[in-house]
């Protein structure tokens, strides 16, 4: 939404004008799957398709905030005192990063938001990390707090983690905060260090959400998370960042099968990554493509997190792309989308082949974005 447009919202429901507008965009991971808690790389990139506050203080220390993507609902709670979860699903988030500003120390008082946002939600395009990042970013403006986009980040996945109990890992947030117009950022998840990757200017994303109802994914995903630890003990490691393919053989003996399956994805998925990052430099398809099937491929042999809907999303995908573009599942896994990397010219081929054969075989329907690598956090004062 045009900023004129949701200040103007703003001035009719509170009945003055919002002091600035904080805008943080939704994101897909082009590859490095599973590597975030395991301190490897991961390599995103920020949507335009974005979650946008416009806000002003108040001086009795509630916050009261509605969202357009939820018209007749509101959330009003007092920064004083404990901060608790409210009766709105939603609310609960921005609750969940003053809850967080609280108990690092910041002193917040009392704000009104009105939130707007265009990043589809539960499609994988991590509209919570927008909305977090997008708050924090507000209130950091609002209350003149000084905080570091790389913080506004870390508060961002706390909020998550310790308020709506998701144990995310950090990328989500980073690359909604430190995103950069045309660019992936290569995120080393051990020091937190970003590199800008250029996205080549001919070179399209197209996400495709395939809808399967996810189920299981927090067990499943817990015990992923068990097999990489335990491998990296059995290893001798502290965690698989230290390990290597070489180390991995030697000890294959002692591992059992899914430790080793596990830990063989992360340690060839890490090294995709920075085979992904020379692949985009040099805007290298056939490189690009062979990256993300090996990627898929692993995912779905070895981290076993793929099901029968994004395999075949993929493979329905690489069948009308014929080589000429890159494709593969993103995200948490067991459902979800799939991103495919292509010139603009291959788009229709892709939708069209999505449109005739996905809905038949798996009886579900796919909703295809069109994206472009946008910008992250900007926080704009409001004259
Ligand atoms: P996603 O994969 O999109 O991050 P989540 O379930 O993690 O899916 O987050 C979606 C939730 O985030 C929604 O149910 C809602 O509570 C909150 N949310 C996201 N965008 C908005 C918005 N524009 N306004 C209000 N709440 C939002
Ligand atoms: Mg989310």
């Amino acid at each position: 939404m045009e900023t004129t447009q949701l200040t103007s919202q703003f001035f009719d429901l509170f009945g003055h004008k919002a002091s600035g507008v904080s805008t943080a965009p939704g994101r897909v991971n082009l590859i490095g799957e599973f590597t975030d808690y395991n301190l490897g790389y991961v390599l995103p990139c920020a949507l335009n398709f974005s979650t946008q506050v416009a806000f002003n203080t108040r001086a009795d220390n509630q916050i009261e905030v509605y969202s357009l993507n939820y018209p007749g609902e509101k959330d009003t709670f007092s920064v004083d005192g404990e901060i608790v979860q409210g009766e709105s699903q939603w609310g609960n988030y921005i609750r969940a990063v003053v809850y967080v500003l609280k108990k690092r120390g910041y002193q917040l008082g009392g704000a009104e938001l009105l939130i707007t946002s265009d990043v589809p939600q539960g499609a994988g395009l991590s509209s919570s990390a927008a909305l977090e990042v997008s708050i924090a970013g507000a209130l950091n403006k609002a209350f003149n707090l000084g905080i570091s986009t790389k913080d506004i980040a870390l508060i961002g996945q706390q909020a998550e983690n310790e308020f709506m109990h998701c144990q995310c890992g950090i990328m989500d947030q980073l690359i909604s905060a430190q995103g950069e117009q045309g660019h992936a950022l290569k995120i080393d998840c051990d020091d937190l260090a970003t590199e800008s990757v250029a996205i080549p200017d001919d070179l399209s994303l197209v996400i495709v959400n395939s809808n399967y109802p996810r189920k299981l994914v927090e067990s499943e995903y817990n015990q992923r998370r068990l097999d990489c630890e335990g491998a990296a003990e059995k290893m001798l490691v502290p965690t698989l960042r230290n390990a290597n393919l070489a180390l991995l053989e030697q000890t294959k003996n002692q591992l059992t099968d899914n430790e080793y399956k596990r830990a063989f994805h992360v340690l060839s998925e890490n090294q995709r990554v920075l085979d992904t990052v020379d692949a985009l430099s040099n805007n290298d398809m056939p490189a690009l493509r062979d990256l993300l099937a090996a990627s898929h491929n692993s995912l779905r042999d070895n981290f076993e997190v793929t099901v029968p809907a994004t395999d075949g999303l993929v493979e329905i995908i690489s069948k009308a792309l014929d080589g000429k573009g890159a494709v593969r599942m993103t995200g948490g896994g067991f459902g979800g989308a799939v991103i495919c990397l292509c010139r603009a010219s291959e788009i229709d081929a892709v939708k069209a082949a999505v449109d005739a054969e996905y809905q038949p075989k798996f009886g579900l329907t796919a909703d295809i974005f069109v994206c472009q690598a946008g910008a992250g956090l900007l926080v704009e004062e409001v004259s």
